[in-house]
């Protein structure tokens, strides 16, 4: 089987008042099937920018993303649209739901616009929703649900195409922690129910510690952390 999602010494750089930022200078990841990795590092480390070229809204400056044994850099407009909409999902930190559409509504419409049809698409939004302990807010638009209930649309919405490789930029981090526990509980159990792999930034080190394995970014390098060498000190993360 091919694995989910590979970056091959990924580089990225931005032009900031004239100046070269190096954010990624030579990263590897390989995520396998059923996997759930924690991305971590500090405020301005790259995680976005790491998120944001494994789901092919961004393009390093050098290195290869290959998803499902796909190089993607060769591909063209159409298979990277196909790819993002049928292989991946995606969670931000804000919701980004649409507001003028319920919660149903929200979880339907990424399916419609893969070809699914109405009847099956609206099973499995309420499947979804239902799994994420929405039953009773199925029919709320976005502003009557709370911080937390919206984040569990998100994650519906996110995995309604069936998508092999969930990338999740710090999904929770605009929660109160005990409304973050929560939703990440149902991400993580939702996640594994349906078998697929995840890549999910977060700041959160006893969330990342729940994942099964931990990588950090670190001065443009990512590192990978072995459970016998998980960070003790916490204070370069917030
Ligand atoms: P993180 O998600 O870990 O906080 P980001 O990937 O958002 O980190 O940002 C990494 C660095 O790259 C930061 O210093 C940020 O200012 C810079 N950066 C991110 N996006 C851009 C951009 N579009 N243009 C210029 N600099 C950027
Ligand atoms: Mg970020």
């Amino acid at each position: 089987m091919n694995n989910t999602l590979q970056l091959k010494k990924v580089c990225r750089h931005y032009l900031q008042g004239g100046q070269k930022l190096e954010v990624l200078k030579g990263v590897d990841l390989t995520i396998s099937p059923h996997e759930v990795v924690a991305l971590i590092g500090p405020s301005g480390s790259g995680k976005t920018t790491l998120l944001q070229i494994a789901g092919l809204l961004d393009q390093p400056n050098s290195g290869e993303v290959i998803l499902d044994g796909q190089k993607c850099q060769k591909a063209d407009d159409d298979s990277r649209t196909a790819l993002r909409r049928n292989y991946l999902g995606f969670v931000y930190q804000y919701h980004n739901l649409l507001p003028d559409f319920d919660a149903l509504e929200n979880v339907v419409l990424p399916q419609l616009i893969a070809n699914v049809s109405e009847k099956v698409a609206r099973e499995k939004a309420g499947w979804l929703l239902e799994r994420l302990g929405l039953s009773q807010r199925m029919y709320h638009r976005p502003a009557e649900l709370s911080g937390g209930e919206q984040q569990r649309v998100a994650i519906a919405r996110a995995l309604a195409n069936t998508p092999k490789l969930l990338l999740a930029d710090e999904p929770t981090g605009n929660l109160d922690p005990h409304t973050a526990d929560n939703v990440f509980i149902s991400l993580m159990e939702i996640v594994k129910e349906t078998g697929l792999s995840a890549l999910i930034a977060t700041h959160n080190l006893e969330l990342a510690g729940k994942m099964d394995r931990q990588v950090q970014l670190k001065d443009g390098i990512l590192l990978d952390l072995r459970p016998s060498k998980r960070i003790e000190d916490n204070r370069n993360f917030y």
